[in-house]
């Protein structure tokens, strides 16, 4: 990967013929470097999107038809839940049915590996013996940690905007497949509509895989230290961690409490997003409404120091900022 990006919409014809790049809107260099080492990561055959959104819209337009019967894992990234409502008029059906068993008779798996923000894993046997078509989300483990490809799973899906580019500042998605049938008709998709993730975006999420391994360790090791403390806090009623990963979900006694953390935060950011090398903190009902528990908390760690972390945290959750004449006004 060079440091020169290539922003050409063309490329002139060989001997009167289309060469390897022809038009940016079907392929182009930054793209397709971008997508070799993501291909490398997931085992497959890559191809990159503007967003994680753009390419769960993509893998539906190409697997679902009118009148099919989309089976979504429950917890899973609302966005999917609401994509596909929003593919009602088109003549989509989704059910919503327990990942960590059998899916419902469908046309079109939908799993989570692990779900945001519930962090259920998907039986993957189940999912594997099913007769439909399955994609599999893997972002919030990273191809590091779950190559859905090897569990059976038809298309691996992931947004690069989370961990793979992990500095906010990079939308992007991507699906990747071992079967090259559905790669050309992915990719044939992919060209019709236009949905393309130009050369910058494809050159930044590119070279910031370079450190992917390091920051995904060091996001762990801080978020398996954080886990054992949350456990042993009197504020905090559930933890969710499935043993790997930067996500960790916990409740607090309800929504008002999630409120006053959220509002107490100092080193973690108070906002949405998951990945980044900056820890963020949310609660989740103010976008899934009833669909999560009203006191979820979602915490993406980063790459701050772990005590500092646990510190900000521990205070929040004891509202020490926000009872303090010189904190945050509530
Ligand atoms: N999948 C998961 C698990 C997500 O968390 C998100 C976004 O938060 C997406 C997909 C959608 O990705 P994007 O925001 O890049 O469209």
């Amino acid at each position: 990967m060079g440091t020169t990006v290539d922003h050409s919409t063309n490329w002139p014809y060989e001997s009167g013929e289309p060469a390897r790049f022809s038009y940016a809107r079907t392929a182009h260099p930054a793209g397709v470097a971008c997508e070799e080492a993501l291909g490398a990561l997931d085992g497959g055959r890559a191809l990159l999107f503007p967003s994680g959104m753009a390419a769960a819209t993509t893998a539906l337009l190409t697997l679902a038809r009118p009148g099919a019967t989309v089976a979504l894992a429950e917890g899973a990234y609302y966005g999917h839940h609401l994509l596909l409502h929003q593919l009602a008029p088109w003549g989509i059906d989704c059910v919503e049915f327990d990942q960590t068993g059998p899916p419902p008779p469908a046309d079109l798996v939908f799993v989570e590996s692990p779900a945001n923000p519930l962090l259920t894993m998907p039986d993957f046997a189940a999912v594997a013996a099913h007769p439909a078509p399955v994609v599999c989300d893997a972002t919030v483990a990273s191809p590091l940690r779950v190559r859905p490809l090897d569990h059976g799973c038809d298309l691996a899906l992931h947004s690069a905007t989370k961990v793979l580019s992990g500095h906010d500042d990079a939308l992007a998605g991507v699906l990747v497949t071992r079967d090259d049938d559905l790669y050309e008709r992915l990719l044939a998709m992919r060209s019709r509509t236009g949905i393309v993730a130009s050369a910058d975006t494809a050159w930044r999420v590119h070279r910031r895989l370079a450190t992917l391994e390091e920051r995904l360790t060091r996001q762990e090791a801080t978020a398996r230290f954080l886990v054992e403390r949350l456990h042993a806090h009197p504020a905090v009623r559930t933890v969710r961690y499935p043993g790997f990963s930067f996500l960790i979900s916990f409740d607090v006694a309800d929504g008002e409490a999630a409120h006053r953390v959220e509002r107490s935060l100092g080193t973690i950011v108070n906002a949405t997003s998951l990945g980044g090398v900056r820890s963020k903190l949310e609660a989740r009902t103010r976008w899934e409404g009833d669909r999560c528990p009203p006191g979820l908390l979602r915490l993406s760690v980063g790459l701050e120091d772990a005590d500092e972390l646990w510190s900000d945290l521990e205070q929040a959750l004891e509202n020490r900022l926000i009872a303090s004449p010189d904190g945050p006004a509530p």
